[in-house]
């Protein structure tokens, strides 16, 4: 049975990655799948035509988040569509205390924390009552990474608007959560996992013992978008194959 027939949903940054498992995900229990994006067009091309191909129903739109107008692009190309469910995916990397300038610190701010403020805001209108808002944070809220401070800072701050917000829409049935990942396999942590035994080390740090994939906290994420997640909002639910328990 297909969980979300008749629902529309808006997936930020859905072009790659996370985003795009979520996109895929939503789509197969049978929402209607807006896939989000910033410049990659080819990559969201991808994410739509691997839907259709499965005879889901998705649209790409492009607004890089974080520049003048962001928002008001993304809402533009929605033309007043009515939303059901919203993942505030997209994201970006900021640095440590040392190597994080005004400039990158404002940019990492900009993309993370105000695009899905003013996302949100506009959403509400646009969403139907019983909506489904959900706020993908990082487990670096409870993991101290010195070389992603600026980054945690903003997933701090998702963490906040997320559990408060879930008490002011309440009222209409709207549910706010936020799923926090741990290291999960994509072009963010390319980097990470291409380095020389990190995978290995980073797997060990986790109960069960492997690196997270998008698929992982995409099953999560629909999860809190069905109906049976009526009962749960300004939850964070650790999605992290339990890194570093103790
Ligand atoms: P990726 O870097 O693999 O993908 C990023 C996606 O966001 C792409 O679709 C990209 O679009 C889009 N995007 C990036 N910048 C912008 C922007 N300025 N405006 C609009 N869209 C943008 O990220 P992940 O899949 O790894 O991460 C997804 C989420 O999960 C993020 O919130 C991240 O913080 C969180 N997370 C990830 C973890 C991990 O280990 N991967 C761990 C914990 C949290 P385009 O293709 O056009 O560039």
């Amino acid at each position: 049975m297909q969980k979300l027939n008749g629902k529309t949903a808006l997936v930020t940054g859905s072009s790659r990655g996370i985003g795009r498992a979520v996109a895929e995900r939503l789509a197969a229990e049978g929402a209607t799948v807006i896939v989000h994006y910033a410049s990659n067009d080819a990559a969201a091309k991808e994410t739509v035509e691997a839907i259709r191909t499965r005879g889901g129903r998705a649209a790409a739109v492009r607004a890089e988040l974080g520049t003048e107008g962001d928002v008001d692009a993304l809402f533009g190309a929605l033309d007043g569509q009515g939303l059901d469910i919203l993942v505030n995916n997209a994201a970006i990397g900021g640095g440590s205390i040392e190597d994080t300038t005004p400039e990158s610190f404002d940019r990492v701010f900009a993309v993370n924390v105000k695009a899905p403020f003013f996302i949100i805001q506009r959403a509400l209108p646009l969403m139907r009552d019983g909506g489904r808002i959900v706020n993908i944070s990082s487990a670096d809220t409870r993991i101290a990474l010195a070389h992603e401070l600026a980054y945690s800072m903003t997933k701090g701050a998702i963490n906040v608007m997320s559990r408060t917000l879930a008490n002011a829409v309440g009222d209409r049935g709207i549910t706010v959560n936020t799923v926090a990942p741990g290291p999960t396999r994509t072009d963010m942590t390319a980097w990470l996992f291409a380095t020389q035994g990190m995978e290995e080390a980073t797997a060990a740090g986790a109960a069960l013992g492997r690196v997270g994939e998008p698929a992982d906290i995409a099953d999560v994420v629909a999860f809190l978008a069905s109906d049976d997640a009526r009962w749960i909002t300004g939850n964070l639910i650790d999605a992290t194959g339990g890194m570093f328990l103790g």
